[in-house]
């Protein structure tokens, strides 16, 4: 397929797609998808060669949010039966933080609902990342508070955090009508405060929130131009008690197409497949390591995902290897820009949802709300975690 040969090419040199492109692989047929997941496989292998990055999420307060994200369990008026809980201890959170670790996790993420960090908060979240580092000096760490205020991303520069999450989540046209309580923009300012203070970025989307091709080629591009060194893409989760529950627009091979376009946009870009991996790629969570270069390892914010164990198994039974933490994750050019202090990494949502061209099933039979358990164990629970 040309398009496929030409998108190829400009990956391996890190020139974009254009947007027909780029629109032009969400709509290709199943016929195709192998071709297409092989062609995004080469520019995945040329950067990032079999490596798997791991991360893993620790939730330090859960619940109780008063934004109105409609995507997220934890948002003002949830009714899902998830875990609430004000913010954990820093030694509670290093010892979730190091079970991870111990999992094979090279990046902890630090996750705290809410609109955005106090100044107390961010002292909170400084003593809990002495407090991981204490125990695991080489893991890089990064703070998902929400919107920063002024100083805050230098402050915890200083406390020893390596990176910022905060997605854009959808594109700009449709942010409007996921959220009201903030602004595209102040997720764009966000970001930018983060890369300014020399964090590394990460900004990411939610897939099946009901948006068009065209809007999900909007964010994936934005993203681009923000320049983010890792890009989550979720695909949501529609929660019970949320306004997106009825939402099951995806299938595992939407989801692949919309990760091989995000992997031709953003080529060189740590590539996340991030929350509702198990519960819309389900059994071709493997074929979608040929497109990212990075997965959550165990549970997510406020839903279980599957065994730590059953990842690490998919990981080798595909042919991958596990990145180990004397390896470098972004390629050698772009680890240089990142030490240079630009670029923050996105948001690691509560488990959003995902959109697009749902093909001629209705919703209501593509549910899978079996696949979707509200998590019951670590953090904030007496039961062990998932790693
Ligand atoms: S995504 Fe973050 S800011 Fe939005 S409702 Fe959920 S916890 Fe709150």
């Amino acid at each position: 397929m040309d398009l496929l040969n030409t998108l190829v090419d400009k990956g391996l040199r890190r020139e974009p797609p254009t947007r027909d492109e780029a629109l032009a692989v969400l709509a290709t047929s199943d016929d195709d998808l192998l071709d297409v997941v092989a062609a995004a496989g080469k520019v995945r292998r040329h950067w990032f060669g079999r490596r798997v990055k791991l991360n893993y999420l620790v939730n330090l307060k859960s619940g109780l949010c008063p934004e109105d994200c409609s995507y997220c369990s934890q948002r003002l008026g949830s009714k899902a039966d998830i875990l609430k809980y004000t913010w954990l201890k820093p030694e509670e959170a290093a010892a979730a933080a190091g079970a991870g670790v111990a999992g094979g996790a090279k990046r902890v993420c630090l996750v705290a609902s809410g609109r955005g960090p106090t100044d107390r908060d961010v002292d909170r979240v400084s003593k809990t990342i002495a407090a991981i580092k204490e125990q695991n000096e080489d893991v890089e760490v990064c703070a998902c508070l929400g919107l920063l205020s002024d100083g805050q991303a230098e402050r915890l520069r200083e406390a020893g955090a390596d990176a910022y999450n905060h997605n854009l989540n959808t594109s700009e046209a449709t942010y409007g009508d996921i959220t009201t309580t903030h602004t595209y923009a102040d997720r764009v300012e966000t970001v930018r405060q983060a890369q300014a203070a020399g964090l590394s970025a990460c900004s990411g989307l939610i897939a099946g929130m009901g948006e068009s091709d065209e809007d999900l080629v909007d964010v994936v591009f934005a993203l681009r131009e923000l320049d983010p060194d890792s890009v989550p893409v979720n695909f949501l989760i529609p929660f019970e008690g949320t306004p997106l529950a009825k939402e099951w627009n995806l299938t595992p091979q939407r989801c692949l197409r919309i990760l091989a376009m995000a992997r031709f946009v953003c080529p060189d870009v740590e590539v996340r497949l991030a929350g509702g991996r198990e519960v819309h790629l389900r059994s071709l969570q493997p074929l979608a390591l040929h497109l990212a270069n990075s997965i959550f390892l165990g549970d997510y914010l406020t839903s279980e995902g599957q065994a730590g164990k059953a990842d690490l198994e998919m990981i080798a039974d595909a042919g991958f290897e596990v990145e180990g933490a004397d390896e470098r994750t972004l390629p050698e050019h772009r680890a240089d820009l990142a030490a240079g202090g630009h670029g923050p990494c996105g948001d690691a949502n509560g488990e959003g949802v995902c959109g697009g061209s749902p093909g001629s099933v209705p919703p209501a039979e593509r549910a899978r709300t079996d696949l979707v358990a509200v998590r019951r164990r670590g953090t904030g629970t007496e039961l062990p975690p998932n790693a």
